[in-house]
């Protein structure tokens, strides 16, 4: 049977944080009974055939958790009631400290969510004043532990790296705290300084610099190598799980399989086509209430052949244990290292991939300069 994944976008926040470019608006809660309507009119118009089966669900932002905890329920109830859902379906929120209470976390809980993935990305509660998150390291405990307490055991925990003024203590410091608290995932993103963030205007203004890159592998280093030796299975660039956690919905995505977005902005992969809903508010909303759905579909890309086996690779590659050669087989019925042989041979020259039996994947050096690697399969 086959089998997709299922995104939600909830695009609201309590508050913009500096460095955020996603879809998400803060102040708009007037908006919040409106757009879960809309989201649920869409859901259910939703035209795929009852044959396929949902394998994950996750509901990102934004910060899903500023919802009330029925609107959450609703949006599950209307997914649950318009496609076939796997039995272990993988279910996932975003949730943020500072919008979570027990009972937003039973109700998750009862409406079948499985894994909560809550936005922490620092213990230092000068570092998270500094890039205006809305919490402290306490609050985080405190949605930590209630989550504990509610019976949530998969559980990830967003972590930084590369904040300007961020010290190589602080760092460790924070993934250690983190660590001793055995979260099955952790994710540690480096900090991407996006243009139009208030972020970016205090480094233009000169008012902050950005870490030096060569003290930004160093932090990534030691912080792999930290969690590495906790337990932490690194399965992907910046992901990080004991074993058996892994993140079903992301792993998905990495492997090119289908998913389906619902809300503002959601980004969509299906039938070998990337498309996404718009991004404008309003119109989104418009559109849904005047049955336009069609209106709110923007295509980016619809891939014949050759795309989607070089996009195979630039995502695959994103994982530590590769791209395997026997799916790709399977899958575009050729083997990659006769297709791809001329980038394969200048990337092992150059000691940014390896192959190994079965495996196509980043060497230590590729690791640092993975986008040199993807830009390859472009
Ligand atoms: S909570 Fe997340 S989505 Fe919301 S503003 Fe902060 S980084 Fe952006």
């Amino acid at each position: 049977m086959e089998r997709f994944g299922i995104y939600v976008h909830i695009p609201f926040c309590k508050k913009k944080c500096k460095y955020c470019d996603f879809i998400s608006f803060a102040s708009y809660e007037e908006k919040y009974k409106e757009y879960v309507d809309c989201l649920i009119k869409e859901i259910r118009n939703k035209k795929i055939e009852k044959t396929k089966t949902v394998t994950t669900i996750y509901l990102g932002g934004g910060t899903p958790s500023i919802l009330e905890s029925e609107d959450i329920v609703k949006i599950l109830n209307a997914i649950k009631e318009r496609f076939e859902i796997e039995e272990n379906c993988e279910i996932t929120i975003e949730v943020n400290p500072g919008t979570i209470t027990r009972q937003k976390l039973e109700d998750y809980k009862n409406a079948g969510v499985n894994r909560l993935s809550i936005g922490l990305q620092s213990t230092s509660d000068r570092i998270l004043k500094f890039i205006g998150r809305i919490h402290t390291y306490e609050e985080f405990l405190n949605t930590y532990n209630l989550a504990k307490e509610v019976g949530f055991e998969n559980i990830n925990v967003d972590l930084m790296l590369a904040i300007p003024t961020q010290t190589e203590n602080e760092l460790i410091d924070s993934v250690q705290k983190v660590i001793d608290l055995e979260p099955n995932h952790i994710s540690l993103y480096s900090l991407i300084l996006e243009e139009g963030t208030e972020l970016d205007k205090m480094v233009s203004d000169g008012q902050y610099e950005l870490l030096d890159e060569n003290l930004e592998r160093q932090m990534y280093w030691e912080t792999k190598n930290l969690l590495e030796s906790n337990g932490y299975n690194h399965y992907e660039i910046s992901n990080f799980s004991k074993k058996g956690f892994e993140s079903k919905h992301n792993m998905d995505c990495w492997n090119q399989e289908n998913y389906i977005g619902f809300g503002l902005a959601a980004h969509s992969y299906y039938d070998d086509m990337r498309f996404s809903n718009i991004d404008a508010l309003e119109v989104y909303m418009r559109n849904i209430k005047n049955n336009d759905f069609e209106k709110n579909v923007e295509i980016h890309e619809i891939q014949d052949k050759p795309a989607q086996m070089r996009e195979f690779m630039m995502i695959g590659l994103r994982k530590i244990e590769g791209v395997k050669i026997s799916d790709f087989e399977r899958k575009f019925r050729i083997n990659p290292l006769f297709y791809f042989r001329f980038e394969i041979s200048k990337l092992t020259d150059e000691d940014l991939i390896e192959v190994d039996l079965d495996n196509i994947k980043l060497t230590k050096k590729g690791l640092d300069l993975a986008n040199q690697v993807f830009e390859e399969f472009v």
